[in-house]
């Protein structure tokens, strides 16, 4: 009866397994669809320079409005684009946006650039590079507004070839921003042989930094480190007045998070940059 029973579980789950396989097949044979259809939208993400309180940057971040399921988030399909080798198209599609939308608020007057997640999958792809090339090409901005932010990952899978691609496009001019830092392997390594220019801590060690004996220690030996390699250092997801006071107090270079703004629409994005030059940077200040 045990046996019944666990062959019973077994293959409710593989049926479960199933379905969720096919979910998600369906989901990427979407995914073209839905990139020529517009369902494919890029939010910004500022990040605040602490020395000036001014938005020296802004992160592009995916958005799939679905149809039917309506918003689905990277976390759920950028792994699976990874894994379907849609993760291509999809990133040519967001850099194409953000170069077009980073060339609007430019005639602005704003001097702000653009952080674009490559996922380390890429580095290795010849197609990848010369499309990517092609658009740096053909873009009516320099490529010295553009920040390509990478996770130090395992699927860097061959590190020589990536190192390689990083380093051709920051001879371009394009900056590279090591993400979600602390949190991948080998990061000394890394930071010997990429070409970086920035440092992004991750949330999980910046969140409690403030009220951590433990965490203050990496994250202001993280600093201390990154500025002794000449790199510049984010901080991400900060969520409240005292997380940022406690990062000013540590001479980290920028911040990035709900408290300081929330990812947003182009237009919205183009009003807050338009307003800060307003009301000043006291509304980041005073917080
Ligand atoms: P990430 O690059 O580390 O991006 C930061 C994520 O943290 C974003 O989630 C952002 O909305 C969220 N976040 C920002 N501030 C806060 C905060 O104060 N608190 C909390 N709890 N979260 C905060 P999102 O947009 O869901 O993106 C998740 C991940 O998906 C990104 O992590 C990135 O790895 C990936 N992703 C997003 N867009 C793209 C893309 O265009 N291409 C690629 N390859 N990956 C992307
Ligand atoms: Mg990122
Ligand atoms: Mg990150
Ligand atoms: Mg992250």
């Amino acid at each position: 009866a045990g046996e019944a029973a666990s062959a019973g579980v077994f293959w409710r789950r593989a049926a479960l397994n199933r379905q969720r396989v096919e979910n998600a097949v369906s989901l990427m044979g979407e995914l073209d669809a839905a990139i020529a259809a517009g369902h494919i939208e890029v939010h910004y993400q500022p990040k605040l320079a602490l020395a000036t309180d001014r938005i020296a940057s802004v992160e592009a971040l995916v958005r799939w409005r679905h149809p039917d399921h309506g918003f689905v988030s990277p976390g759920a399909f950028i792994p699976l684009a990874e894994q379907t080798d849609r993760i291509g198209p999809l990133t040519l599609h967001v850099l194409a946006q953000v170069i077009a939308d980073a060339a609007q608020w430019r005639a602005c007057g704003h001097e702000v650039t653009a952080a674009v997640n490559i996922s380390a999958k890429l580095l290795d792809s010849p197609a990848f590079i010369a499309a990517v090339d092609k658009l740096l090409d053909s873009a009516p901005i320099a490529p010295d507004g553009l920040i390509f932010e990478v996770t130090e990952s395992a699927a860097m899978s061959d590190p020589a070839t990536a190192t390689a691609t990083l380093r051709h496009f920051r001879n371009r001019g394009v900056a590279i921003s090591m993400d979600d830092y602390g949190t991948g392997q080998s990061t000394l390594s890394y930071l010997r042989e990429l070409p970086l220019s920035e440092l992004k801590i991750d949330r999980s060690f910046v969140q409690y930094a403030h009220e951590r004996e433990s965490d203050a220690k990496l994250v202001c030996s993280t600093i201390e480190l990154a500025h002794a390699l000449g790199l510049k250092v984010v901080a991400e997801g900060i969520e409240d007045a005292e997380n940022l006071a406690f990062l000013r107090s540590v001479s980290c270079d920028y911040a990035q998070g709900y408290f300081i703004d929330r990812p947003m629409p182009f237009d919205a994005l183009v009003r807050r940059l338009n307003d800060r030059i307003e009301s000043g940077r006291l509304a980041v200040q005073l917080g």
